[in-house]
Order: C-alpha cells, then sequence, then structure tokens
C-alpha cells in the first residue's frame, strides 16, 4: 500500500470529522474544537483537528492530527485559537484545494466542521461543490486510485461562525461577539472612571468594518452620547446633530454647576461624554468619519477636553464569557448532529442561533445575505443595510434612540394618550409594602396582616396615584405578585391596568421566559470564580471541588455553568442526588485524576445546586469524595453565595434589560385610551415579557400562571435548558450519561 493510501472507511454511519478554525480568532472558538471534538468521539467517530485554518489543510501531513478526548481538556477558558487559524492565499487557488483534498482523502476524512467568518464559510463551500472534480482529477492525475477515492465521493461541511464583529446574516450572535463586548464595556466603564473625573470627552474607536453590532451595543451598555456604525450613518448634518445631543445631555445641568458661567456647557450631573465609534463608520457620502474628526469637533465647537482612545487587539481577546463558552459547546455539539444526519444533497449548514434556539440555516444563503449588507452601504441604500441585519439589530438601534438624549418627537404619545406608569424594580412581596410606606410617603399598604387587606389598601393607592399602567422587573415573587393583582381585578378595578413583568433573577426560574435578565452575569461571575479555583488546584495538588450554586429550586444556573466550564457532574433539585450517582462520579474522578498529566493537570469541578439534596450537602459530598480519593486526590467545598450576583452586570444583561424594557413599555402604551373593562377583558394585559425558543414574546399571565408553572417548586413547569444537561454529561465523559444525538 503507498505510504498515500486512505484507511479503510469506518464501520456503518462512523465517520472521521474534521473540525478548523480559520479567519480572525475570536473567544470561543476553542469551545467549538472540544465539543467538536468530544462529542465526535461520543458517537463512535474519529476526531481530527486541522491546524492553522487553511494553511494546515493545504499542506496536510502533521498539521491534520487526531484529537483524542483528554486533547481538548481545558479548552473551555481559553482565548483565542489553540489550534491556530491563518489566512490562506493558496486555498483561494484551485491548486491549492486540489492540495487539500488530496490530503483529506488521505486521512479518510469527509467532513469539515470549520468555525470561522464568511470568508472562511465561502471557501468552504466552495470546496464541497468542487470536491467531485477535485476527486476525479487526483484520478486522473494518477495521485490517487479510484479505488482509494471510491469511498469519500462527498465532503459534508458544516460551518459554524467565529467572528468578534457579529457580522454574519441569520443568526443573533457569533461565536465571540459577547466576549468581546464585556472586553469593550470593561474598557469603557474604566474610560467612564477617568472621563467623569476630568469632565473630559472620550472617543472611542471599536471594531467593525462593515458592521456596527459591537459599537451599537457597546452604546447602549455603556450609555455612550453618541454611536457612529456603518450600517446607518449620522445624518448629513452629523456634525451639529451630534453637537446638539452632547450639548443638550450638559445644558440640562448647566445652571447648577458653579463653573456655569466660565464653563460652557458643563453641568452637574453628568460629567462626561463617550461617543463610540465604529472602526468602519462613514457618513451617508461614504466618507470615512475618523476619530479625529470628532474630537476636534467636539474640542472646537464644545470645547471639550477630549481624547481619543482605539481599543484595538484588545478586543479579541482573553477568555471567553459564558455565553460564548455555552454558544461554541451547544453548536460544536449540533454541528456533529448535523455531519451525522447529512445526506450527499443536503445543503451544507451553519449553526446559528436564534434568541435562545441553536438552529441549521442554509450556509449559502447566510454568506450571501452577510455579504449584500456591505453592497448595500456601498450603494448607500442604509435601509436596506439595516433590514439585511435581524430584526433584533434595528430593535436595538430604535431602543439605543430612545434611550439617548436624541429627542424622538416621531415616537412620543400624543397628549391625550399618554399614561402614568407605575416602576417597580425589586422582588414584591406583600410584606414589602410596610418597606414602601416609609420611602417618602409612596405608601402602598402598611399592614403585615392577611395578603387580601394589604391588597385593598395597594389597590387605594393605585387609585390615589393614578396608576395606568404597572412595569415590574423581578424574579418569582414579583411574578407571583402580578398574578395576585391580575386575579384581584375581580374586586379592585384600579388593578384593570395593563401589567408587564420583566423577569430578573439569576436563578432563572420565572416561568414565561427562558431568560431573567441577571442570570447572565451571574453565569459569568461563577465561571470566573470556576476558573480561579481550577487554576489554584493546577498549581498545587491534584483537588477536586464540589461547588454549590444558587439557583433555588432550578437547575438552570448550576447546568449552564457545568456546561461553560466543562464540570465533571452537575447535581439539580430536578434529578436530585443518589448514593449510585455519586459512587460513579467518585469512579469518574479516580479515572480523570489518573489520566491528568503534566500541562494538562487541572482542578476538577462539581456543581451542586443548593437544593439538590436535603441529605447529600455540598460539606457531605466533598467529605464522601475526599474519603473516598483514599489519598489520590483532595476534595473541597466551596460556595461562592452573593458572589454570583456579579461585580458589574454583564453587556448580555445591559442591552436586553434595554431593549425589553423599552419592548414592555411600548407594549402598555397600546392600552392607552382604552376602558378599564376592555382592559381587564384582553388577556394580554397582564403580560410577562421574555424569551421563548427562537421569538422574544408577551405572555398572558392567564395562560403561564395554569399551563406552565410549577407553584410549589417556584419554577417554570418545563424548563427549556433541562435536554442540555445530557451534553454536558456527555461532553465531559461522564458514565451515566443521557444519550445525546
Ligand atoms: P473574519 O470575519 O475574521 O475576517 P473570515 O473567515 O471572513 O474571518 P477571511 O480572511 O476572509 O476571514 O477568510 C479566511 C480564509 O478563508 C482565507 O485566508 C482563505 O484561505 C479562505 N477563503 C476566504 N474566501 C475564500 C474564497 N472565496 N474561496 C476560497 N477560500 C476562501
Amino acid at each position: 500500500m503507498s505510504p498515500d493510501a486512505p484507511p479503510p472507511p469506518l464501520e456503518g454511519k462512523k465517520r472521521r470529522i474534521a473540525v478548523m478554525t480559520s479567519g480572525g480568532d475570536a473567544p470561543g472558538m476553542n469551545g467549538a474544537v472540544r465539543a467538536v471534538v468530544r462529542m465526535s468521539i461520543a458517537q463512535g467517530c474519529e476526531a481530527y483537528a486541522v491546524y492553522e485554518g487553511y494553511e494546515g489543510l493545504v499542506q496536510g501531513g502533521d498539521m491534520i492530527r487526531e484529537m483524542k478526548w483528554d486533547d481538548v481538556r481545558g479548552f473551555l477558558s481559553r482565548g483565542g485559537t489553540v489550534i491556530g487559524t491563518a489566512r490562506c492565499m493558496s486555498f483561494k487557488e484551485r491548486w491549492g484545494r486540489l492540495k487539500a483534498a488530496k490530503n483529506m482523502v488521505i486521512k479518510g476524512i469527509d467532513a469539515l466542521i470549520v468555525c470561522g467568518g464568511d470568508g472562511s464559510l465561502t471557501g468552504a463551500d466552495l470546496f464541497r461543490a468542487e470536491w467531485p472534480g477535485l476527486v476525479d482529477e487526483l484520478v486522473e492525475k494518477k495521485e490517487l486510485t479510484a479505488e482509494q477515492v471510491e469511498p469519500f465521493k462527498h465532503l459534508n461541511i458544516v460551518g459554524m461562525v467565529g467572528s468578534i464583529d457579529n457580522d454574519m446574516a441569520m443568526t443573533d450572535a457569533t461565536i465571540g461577539c459577547y466576549s468581546s463586548l464585556d472586553r469593550i464595556c470593561e474598557s469603557v466603564d474604566w474610560i467612564d472612571a477617568t472621563a467623569e473625573s476630568h469632565q473630559r470627552a472620550f472617543v472611542v474607536e471599536v471594531m467593525g468594518r462593515h458592521c456596527g453590532w459591537l459599537a451599537l451595543m457597546a452604546g447602549i451598555s455603556c450609555g455612550a452620547d453618541f454611536v457612529i456604525i456603518p450600517e446607518n450613518p449620522p445624518s448629513g448634518n452629523w456634525e451639529e446633530e451630534m453637537c446638539k445631543v452632547i450639548k443638550k445631555v450638559r445644558v440640562l445641568t448647566l445652571l447648577m454647576t458653579p463653573q456655569a458661567n466660565t464653563l460652557k456647557h458643563r453641568g452637574l450631573g453628568k460629567r462626561k461624554t463617550v461617543v463610540i465609534v465604529a472602526e468602519g463608520a462613514i457618513d451617508t457620502n461614504l466618507k470615512k468619519i475618523p476619530c479625529t474628526v470628532i474630537k476636534d469637533l467636539l474640542t472646537n465647537k464644545l470645547h471639550l477636553d477630549t481624547r481619543i482612545t482605539t481599543l484595538g487587539h484588545t478586543q479579541r481577546g482573553g477568555s471567553p464569557c459564558a455565553y460564548d463558552r455555552m454558544l461554541s459547546t451547544l453548536q460544536g455539539a449540533e454541528a456533529v448532529k448535523a455531519v451525522l444526519e447529512a445526506t450527499p444533497s443536503t445543503p451544507s449548514p451553519v449553526i446559528s442561533i436564534v434568541e435562545n434556539k441553536i438552529v441549521r440555516e442554509p450556509l449559502l444563503e447566510a454568506v450571501k445575505q452577510t455579504q449584500e449588507v456591505a453592497k448595500a452601504i456601498e450603494a448607500k441604500d442604509f435601509a436596506r443595510a439595516m433590514s439585511l441585519r435581524n430584526a433584533e439589530f434595528t430593535e436595538y438601534f430604535n431602543a439605543y434612540k430612545i434611550t439617548t438624549a436624541t429627542s424622538q418627537p416621531e415616537l412620543m404619545l400624543p397628549p391625550e394618550k399618554r399614561m402614568r406608569i407605575g416602576i417597580m424594580l425589586r422582588d414584591v412581596s406583600w410584606l414589602d409594602a410596610e418597606a414602601w410606606a416609609s420611602e417618602g410617603g409612596s405608601e402602598i399598604g402598611t399592614n403585615r396582616g392577611l395578603p387580601s387587606e394589604d391588597i385593598e389598601t395597594t389597590a387605594m393607592c393605585f387609585g390615589k396615584y393614578k396608576i395606568q399602567g404597572l412595569f415590574i422587573v423581578g424574579g418569582f415573587e414579583a411574578f407571583r405578585s402580578v398574578s395576585e393583582l391580575r386575579k384581584a381585578r375581580a374586586y379592585y378595578s384600579s388593578f384593570k391596568i395593563p401589567m408587564v413583568i420583566l423577569p430578573a433573577t439569576v436563578s432563572n426560574n420565572v416561568p414565561g421566559t427562558e431568560y431573567s435578565l441577571g442570570s447572565d452575569t451571574c453565569l459569568n461571575a461563577l465561571i470566573e470564580y470556576c476558573d480561579v479555583l481550577r487554576q489554584s488546584a493546577s498549581s498545587s495538588r491534584r483537588c477536586a471541588f464540589v461547588v454549590e450554586t444558587q439557583g433555588g429550586a432550578s437547575g438552570y444556573v448550576a447546568t449552564i455553568t457545568g456546561l461553560s466550564i466543562g464540570a465533571l457532574a452537575v447535581y439539580t433539585p430536578e434529578e436530585g442526588i443518589n448514593i449510585k450517582m455519586l459512587d460513579r462520579d467518585i469512579d469518574h474522578l479516580r479515572e480523570s485524576f489518573a489520566k491528568d498529566r503534566g500541562q494538562n493537570r487541572a482542578g476538577k469541578i462539581i456543581l451542586r445546586n443548593e437544593k439538590a439534596s436535603k441529605i447529600y450537602t455540598t460539606e457531605v459530598i466533598a467529605g464522601m469524595i475526599g474519603e473516598e480519593a483514599r489519598g489520590r486526590f483532595e476534595c473541597k467545598s466551596a460556595i461562592p453565595g452573593h458572589f454570583q450576583q456579579g461585580n458589574r452586570p454583564s453587556p448580555m444583561d445591559r442591552i436586553r434589560a434595554t431593549r425589553f424594557g423599552v419592548k414592555s413599555l411600548q407594549h402598555l402604551e397600546t392600552f392607552a385610551g382604552m376602558s378599564k373593562n376592555e382592559i381587564a377583558d384582553d388577556p394580554m394585559s397582564t403580560t410577562v415579557i421574555g424569551v421563548i425558543g427562537a421569538k422574544v414574546r408577551f405572555s398572558p399571565m392567564e395562560e403561564v400562571e395554569r399551563k406552565g408553572t410549577d407553584w410549589g417548586n417556584r419554577r417554570p413547569k418545563d424548563e427549556f435548558w433541562r435536554e442540555l444537561k445530557g451534553i454536558v454529561d456527555t461532553l465531559s465523559g461522564r458514565r451515566n450519561s443521557h444519550a445525546v444525538v
């Protein structure tokens, strides 16, 4: 057999699956590689990594390496891409792709999962389209025989989008974009502090040549005064517009500052100005808007001490945030599933996410639509450029406009329809009424007695303050309160007003949504905590940690953290804990430690939700594991407690708070002018706003209470994340793992 002879195909439907990272690096790419490798192995396939992007494919040999389970250990928390990436000119040429095809056949690989940007995915699809021709040419040129290529007649391609810019169409998020946004927000928060101290203005340039996602989301998250993005350039006289907006914010407070007479446009309160500019910022004539021009305007026209900060490559760096770890893991697992389900005629898919749902979209269409955005910008068709981005993007853009100082007369209700909206930003229980009473006269109830008594006082207060709509932000108790108010409408007409609850709790246990504000911040805090624990263990003795997570009776926090850090086991209240489970997991730990070598050595983490078991507490489990380790490793318990509330809100929580807040108020406004009875008769007048699958929805409370709520356990009846538990187990190699694919 010649050295170039491919190995025989694997039995049945089992395949040799290669994974590659290509184009610009993005945090989370390693998580995607890990998930593809482990999921492939779990399905009985062989996994290969192509090093250095398409360069590795063209060069072949050792650049295409089989990956074993342990080779991807520790990948989840690492930034950049461990298997490397490169821009490869030769793959753009047919001769390069011919070499790549030969190298793949030699290794017996006929499925390629590519994590990269639109360029990388275009190349991948072209490769697939040409594959039969390339294989024939290899036979014609006698580089391979007809028998050798026979089993590899079709190539399967699956794309995953790894890009910090979030510039791909047909997906809400690309792997890496939220980590990058996190870096940007962190930097702008730091800049804020110094800007405020010196009353300075800052012009911050962020990445995004044709895509303003990072700039816009950073603008929303950090409360920037002005944002410039390529898809929707500021109007012809943007210079004046920008100065007006910035001046307005400052003038509002001008009169109250001691320096008012000497320092024009300097006000009390807003002591800083931040303008965020996308790298590709242009005006409506496609003329680049450089940061220096903005700086000069702010300096000369508004007399602000202005500095420019270009964030540059810091935006690419570092450990991925929880969302990117979760996204890359779920997409990697889905990509393997797509390979195994593909037939020769299935169009190449790209794995996307829409709101909260992992979906497959046609790769070619997604690439085409992405490239259309740049073309639309080039043609000055900005309305089309905006419409080609997903619907979420336009919504965010509008939400930003509404929540900044720019006046939006077209968005205002006519005076006769304007409403008095009550806003509550806390968990509301009837006992809270006493606290409200002491807060500057907003006396809503004073009784600790029966809820009905308090309801009466509450109803009276709603009437007294002429509340015409209610917007509550809170957790399960807030949900219960809205439910009680809705039911009390039968007796108190002052509750016949539209009400919306925006779920906000780290536990993410409110029915009617798959996402609650604050839960992303909590996940980020927990992965940081766990990363530190693991790191501390790797530099000293072998150590396992049993980490206790919050979440009440919902295992969401534990499970998603488990997915994001690669926990060895996750214990949830839904599943409970039993002795057999512990026995198997202790065996698993022993084996796992036995395999650890040198560099790969790191602490192992088991996550236990605070209510997973009354008997097997965190300390008890840690004690049992430590005892059974028989000196081979230590086991400690760790309780992060309030650390899980997070230090600063994550960008995702910030932007979603803005978007959902604006949407909620707009929903309440739709009831303006309706009679009390009309409102009470409409099920949409009391709703939960939330993400369900691929949609953001208002769900009628009445229905959610009845069909979707497990009142006893204070959690939704159908928890969407429960199916993800199997993936956590499969990817950690846990013995009692669920079947996934
Ligand atoms: P980013 O969004 O970070 O720029 P990208 O995937 O778009 O990522 P590119 O540099 O455009 O980055 O593409 C990466 C690699 O993909 C190229 O170096 C090249 O090897 C391959 N590639 C890109 N476009 C094509 C194409 N049209 N045909 C064949 N290969 C291509």
